[in-house]
């Protein structure tokens, strides 16, 4: 699947193009951050994701979503992506992807999971596992726009060893009083946890969230399980059904 097919002559988001991968790093065992140059990349904003197509020596091509991890940079668009076990496409780009290689991507897209630096209001960001990637590139994109609206993330993982960006989340947390970071362990907690395993819910939800009078903005993106149980627990916290913006990373294959 390393052959990237010649780019088609549609223009804007609807044009395929071919990226090479410049660099790539282990997020966790199982994930991997991709860092590609595209040429000619119209820009994107924070929450929006690309399609990604490989294409066989047999003109076999396979497509998936992806969301983009870091904040608008020319031409440079950095994924991360979870090995699915036997998945077909990210089995591909964890393992057998190699800088230098081409890889067609299509896009940005999305226009409703999408958070502006100008934006106004505070924002609850909730996560769960690869969930992750699209809330991080808002993370990252409220500090390349010097924007001072206070952000709380909620990272739902299964064990420590699971979290992506585990240096930087400290560290941006650490120097920005604006930003809280709160784990939520569905499995194995680290040594000393104050709390047992458990789901986000209601618990953690009131305690490292927003309240809802204060009318933040909540971006959940996850499995679609995950998705749907926080944000029906968001609204029946109180908090207003059309200020909880969702994604669901179920199966893009097809
Ligand atoms: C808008 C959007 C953004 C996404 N962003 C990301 C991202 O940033 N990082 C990332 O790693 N993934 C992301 N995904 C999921 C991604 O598109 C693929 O579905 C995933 O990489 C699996 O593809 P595959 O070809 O490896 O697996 P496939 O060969 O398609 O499937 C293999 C098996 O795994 C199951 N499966 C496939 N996808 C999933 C899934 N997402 N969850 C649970 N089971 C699954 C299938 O049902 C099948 O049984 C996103 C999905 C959407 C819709």
């Amino acid at each position: 699947m390393a052959r990237a097919a010649v780019p088609g002559r549609l223009s804007g988001r609807l044009a395929w193009r071919v990226g090479r991968l410049v660099a790539a790093r282990d997020e966790t065992p199982s994930a991997r951050t991709l860092v590609l140059d595209v040429p000619d990349w119209p820009g994107h904003q924070a929450g929006q994701h690309v399609d990604v197509r490989l294409t066989a020596e047999d003109g076999y091509t396979a497509q998936r979503s992806y969301s983009i991890a870091n904040a608008a940079d020319g031409g440079r668009l950095e994924l991360t992506v979870q090995r699915v076990p036997e998945g077909e496409v990210s089995e591909y780009l964890t393992g057998v992807y190699r800088v230098g290689d081409p890889v067609e991507i299509r896009g940005p897209v999305g226009g409703w999971f999408v958070w502006r630096p100008a934006e106004p209001d505070p924002v609850l960001l909730v996560g769960g596992g690869s969930g992750i990637v699209p809330l991080m590139a808002m993370i990252r994109a409220r500090k390349a726009g010097g924007s001072r609206v206070p952000f709380r993330l909620i990272y739902s993982v299964r064990s420590p060893e699971d979290g992506y960006y585990a240096d930087e989340l400290r560290t941006r947390a650490r120097d920005d009083s604006g930003l809280d970071v709160a784990y939520v362990y569905t499995r194995r907690a680290p040594r000393n946890w104050p709390e047992p395993p458990r789901r986000v819910g209601v618990a953690a939800l009131n305690t490292a969230g927003w309240p809802p009078e204060l009318a933040p903005l909540c971006y959940v993106c996850g499995p679609t399980g995950f998705v749907e149980t926080v944000a029906d627990t968001l609204v029946a916290l109180g908090h207003d059904p059309a200020r909880v913006r969702t994604e669901r990373f179920g199966p893009t294959g097809g």
